[in-house]
């Protein structure tokens, strides 16, 4: 029973990955999802529209423009047989009396008012962003100022395309200009992004610098994320709520607190999620205009959607700058051939401890050690025989420290270790037992390492500088006494 249960999920998910991989590899099965995908978004488009050619948000274009993003040249006859349709479509939505070859016509210049500004700017983004390798604010900068452009462009062409066509009265232009304007935008800024991401899953032999910053793995959210979006949703439906029973204007303005939790989620999200939240508010609030007959602030929610989504663009180089910061701040802390604390970050938190022991009147000790004829090791073995002395080395001696404790490596073959809340005595004791240890450590040949150690105790007047010194002075002075062995100062 439980083998046949088995055998029929694994025969579902062969089928699921041939599907999957049909789709990948054929280009006319990738036409083909293009073309309903856009016809779909289309009508998505169409069910938020609140004048005739304008919507709230026009999700194709967003659509057109990651396709031409991702695809280029060749995506253009599909959004060319796609603009044809919805065309035909409209005029008898609309219940335009046009002849069929006037409806092609209209279609066609439709098609090529819609296409070429948009392949005009992901052209120009796809060039700023691989070949001038800009940085994410940048490329964030230059995608927000090619979307609003080519929007504008767009609608200037579309319109008069509509009206050379008769399908379209030149009257309406003045009143249909401005909300196309913004609906276009819109529909590029906050979803473009988004079909960037799943373009990329169509296309994953293509590689952009700027899908690097959106998609990247695709990492999870954080177990927060569902609770960021719910509040965001939920200040759509307050704000919108308030719009309905208030019938003002003056309240319609609250939608612009959805800055805020869009913030919070592009600064603490990755560019995915941040996005995707992006996508599902707008949704929202373009499905509340019309299932709350909130039509006459209609420009209030359109500009919403594109202020909040412009603030979390932005934003979106916010974790990646953060993410990069805490690499390098490790980078800079750690030294890279030991893993023990680089000599920066010693001398940053010895510094701080040091004050704190002063301040608490708390003991506090200093051991500096150094391999004794590391030179040796180096020139009879090589210098990886010498590398792998140092990482033994500072792994034995991280184990026997405590988690309080600080080992550092401050140059060559010289380390220190910080022991705060311990007296010289104790750090005797800690000496003798990284002595013994490090003894045991066998090198080629069963050659053995052995290391001196400088011991001292901390003064109330002391900086780290003065503590360093003494400690020096005392290994100093342990190598002159034959290696191997401990001297305090
Ligand atoms: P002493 O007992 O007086 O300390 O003799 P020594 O030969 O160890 O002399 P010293 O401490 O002055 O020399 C340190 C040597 O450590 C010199 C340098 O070639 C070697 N060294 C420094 N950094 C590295 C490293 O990252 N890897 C390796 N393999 N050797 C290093
Ligand atoms: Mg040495």
């Amino acid at each position: 029973m439980e083998r046949s249960e088995s055998s029929s999920t694994l025969g579902y998910e062969s089928v699921k990955q041939k599907g999957l991989r049909f789709l990948l590899n054929s280009p006319v099965a990738r036409a083909g999802l293009l073309l309903l995908g856009w016809v779909a978004v289309w009508f998505i488009g169409g069910l938020v529209e609140y004048t005739h050619h304008a919507s709230v948000w026009f999700p194709p274009a967003g659509l057109t423009f990651a396709v031409l993003f991702v695809v280029g040249l060749r995506a253009i006859p599909v959004l060319m047989v796609a603009s044809i349709l919805v065309t035909m479509l409209t005029s008898s939505d609309y219940q335009i009396q046009l002849q069929n070859m006037e409806v092609l016509e209209g279609g066609v210049l439709f098609g090529i008012a819609h296409i070429m500004p948009y392949y005009a700017g992901s052209t120009l983004l796809r060039w700023l962003t691989q070949t001038k390798q800009l940085t994410l604010p940048l490329c964030i900068i230059s995608f927000l100022l090619i979307a609003a452009s080519s929007a504008a462009i767009t609608t200037i062409l579309v319109l008069n395309s509509l009206i050379f066509t008769d399908m379209m009265s030149a009257n309406d232009f003045t009143a249909t200009w401005l909300p196309f304007w913004i609906g276009d935008m819109a529909g590029i800024i906050v979803l473009s992004p988004l079909f960037f991401s799943f373009m990329h899953l169509l296309y994953p032999d293509k590689h952009f610098k700027i899908l690097e910053h959106i998609e990247g793995q695709i990492p999870t959210p954080s177990p927060q994320y569902k609770y960021k979006v719910l509040l965001s949703l939920t200040l759509v439906m307050i704000a919108m709520l308030l719009a309905k029973f208030s019938q003002s204007m003056d309240s319609s303005f609250a939608i612009f607190f959805l800055v805020l939790p869009h913030m919070w989620i592009a600064c603490t999200e990755n560019a995915f999620f941040n996005i995707l939240s992006l996508a599902l508010s707008s949704l929202l609030v373009v499905f509340l205009v019309d299932v709350l007959e909130l039509m006459d602030f209609v420009m209030v929610y359109q500009y919403a959607i594109n202020v909040v989504a412009t603030n979390a663009m932005f934003a979106i180089a916010i974790p990646a700058l953060t993410a990069h910061n805490h690499q390098l701040k490790t980078k800079v802390f750690t030294d890279s051939l030991t893993k023990t604390a680089s000599r920066e970050y010693l001398i940053q938190q010895g510094r701080i401890e040091l004050r704190q022991a002063q301040l608490k009147h708390q003991d506090f000790c200093m051991l500096v050690y150094d391999i004794d004829h590391f030179k040796k090791i180096n020139d009879l073995h090589g210098h990886d025989i010498g590398d792998h002395a140092l990482i033994t080395l500072s792994h034995v001696v991280k184990q026997l420290l405590r988690p309080a404790d600080l080992l550092g490596r401050y140059g060559g073959d010289e380390f220190v270790v910080l022991l705060p809340a311990t007296n010289e005595h104790t750090a005797v004791t800690v000496a003798n037992r990284l002595l013994e240890h490090i003894n045991n450590i066998q090198l080629i040949n069963g050659e053995r390492l052995s290391v001196s150690v400088g011991i001292t105790q901390m003064k109330q007047d002391d900086d780290f500088e003065s503590l360093f010194k003494r400690a020096d002075k005392a290994l100093y002075e342990a190598k002159r006494s034959g290696r191997n062995c401990i001297f305090q100062h």
